[in-house]
């Protein structure tokens, strides 16, 4: 038997399902996918992170006495090459997106694949309603899952110590510049590894559920990246965070952040057509007009604090969580824009991107999804401001203009545009009038669905 062992979103050694069932004779490959990255832009700030991070399970593999090929191409053409080398299967962990489903139905047809459920805690087929139905709410979804997020720790998979690697040419390491990327800089914290940041986070975990909300502060574990690209399993942190020295309730409010991303993941699989239309099938008129789209994209609104989480995203690649749920209401409600072009945009750049965890979360805020915010309750970015951020420290990090603006002024509408010495950018749209526009809009649309 020659099996590949296909890396793709799970680029660890530890916890990894892959090592575990590998037999014999085997070939790591990680394959750099010309489909993908032919989409992205050269500056874009995850190939880098996935760059680091193959080269960093290359010298893993290698400790453990094996070795990873790296290639630049398509998985069929690789996978074609393979299968007339005499490999005859594949092992990786399973992808539950659009294009990693197609992908994979057409490499299965060249070589058997066999998939394993490595880059979440639960397969979402493994918990479905008792009519056997799959849920669309997040609490009971949650509540069905007591026995695991109740348990100490989750059974991690064994390495096979016995696995031999098989003669291949493993020099090939092409640049990010063959590959038409520019090394681009990331932000501090994904220098850190998993670990790192496991550990700086056991020291503010005790602050966790009544921090997280002030994006100002550093308070959250920032481990979404390494999440999505499999640096650490969600089972080890899950253990890792149950170890930790905290009260039990702060450690559950942590634990049950992950599960919204299972369940985000769950709803994907159950329905696929989420990627593409409302899940909950309300026929919204949204506004079409591109200028104002590419005004919140840019960051120029004129409201402070939508203008500073966007630019501080096309700086950075990041958006603290509460910011993410303020532009997302934001565009879909004062702007009545589609939900489906802020998903996009931030599919673009965001250096967490999670298709399962943004689509949901942008239909959440949209009021279209499986457990949505209520349509009627729009956020008002000015006093989310006020609350989150009193000091206005964040909007004046981002915003030099505003660094000596009276933070009160920052937090009322037109209250920037009141100073005729500032030059900043109108706002588009009056928060209460957009406000209102929307909640009427979105209650005929859910009239109609009736
Ligand atoms: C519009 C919008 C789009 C989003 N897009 C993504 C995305 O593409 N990828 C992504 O990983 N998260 C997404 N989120 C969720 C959340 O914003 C990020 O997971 C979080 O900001 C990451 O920072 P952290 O690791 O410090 O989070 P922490 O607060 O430390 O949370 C720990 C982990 O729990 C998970 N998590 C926390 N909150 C959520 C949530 N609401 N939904 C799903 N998982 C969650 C993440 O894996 C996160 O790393 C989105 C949220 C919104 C409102």
């Amino acid at each position: 038997m020659k099996q590949v062992l296909w890396f793709r979103r799970d680029l660890r050694i530890n916890d990894s399902a892959i090592l575990a069932n590998a037999k014999d004779e085997v070939l790591p490959i990680f394959i750099f996918d010309k489909n993908i990255l032919d989409k992205f832009s050269k500056d874009d700030k995850r190939v880098t992170f996935i760059y680091k991070s193959v080269l960093q399970l290359k010298e893993d593999l290698k400790e453990i006495g094996l070795d990873l090929a790296i290639f630049y191409s398509t998985p069929i053409e690789i996978f074609e090459t393979l299968k007339n080398q005499g490999f005859d299967s594949i092992l990786c962990s399973i992808d539950f997106d659009n294009y990693a489903k197609k992908r994979d139905e057409e490499i299965n047809k060249i070589i058997p694949m066999q998939t394993f459920t490595d880059s979440f805690i639960t397969h979402p087929n493994n918990c479905l309603k008792k009519d056997n139905t799959p849920y669309k709410v997040f609490t009971p979804y949650y509540k069905s899952l007591e026995f695991i997020w109740e348990s100490e720790s989750l059974v991690l998979f064994e390495r096979n110590k016995n696995l031999k690697k098989i003669e291949f040419d493993y020099d090939f390491i092409p640049t990010l510049e063959d590959m038409g990327f520019n090394e681009q800089k990331l932000p501090e914290f994904l220098e850190k590894s998993a670990d790192e940041l496991i550990n700086e986070f056991s020291l503010k975990i005790s602050e966790y559920q009544e921090g997280r909300d002030f994006f100002y502060k550093n308070a959250t574990s920032n481990l979404a990246v390494h999440l999505r690209f499999g640096l650490i399993s969600p089972r080890e942190l899950f253990n890792k965070i149950k170890k930790m020295r905290a009260i039990k309730s702060q450690k559950d409010f942590y634990i049950r952040e992950l599960f919204w991303r299972e369940f985000y993941n769950y709803i994907l699989f159950h329905f696929p057509k989420s990627e593409f239309e409302n899940l909950n099938d309300i026929k919204v008129n949204w506004n079409k007009d591109e200028t104002i789209f590419q005004k919140w994209c840019e960051g120029n609104t004129g409201v402070p604090l939508i203008d500073a989480a966007m630019r501080y995203f096309n700086l950075t690649g990041t958006m603290h969580n509460r910011l993410r749920m303020i532009v997302s209401s934001y565009l879909t409600k004062n702007l009545l824009i589609d939900w489906k072009k802020g998903e996009e945009y931030f599919a673009s750049k965001l250096l967490d991107y999670e298709a399962s965890s943004n689509i949901g979360s942008w239909q959440w805020a949209a009021s279209t999804g499986a457990d949505a915010v209520p349509y009627f309750r729009v956020f008002n970015p000015y006093l989310q401001s006020a609350k989150f951020d009193k000091e206005a420290v964040f909007i004046k990090s981002v915003i030099p203009e505003l660094k000596d603006v009276n933070a009160k002024l920052i937090h009322s509408e037109n209250g920037v545009q009141s100073n005729i010495f500032l030059d900043y950018p109108k706002q588009l749209v009056s928060i209460e009038y957009s406000r209102n526009r929307a909640i009427e809009e979105f209650k005929r649309a859910n009239n109609e669905k009736y």
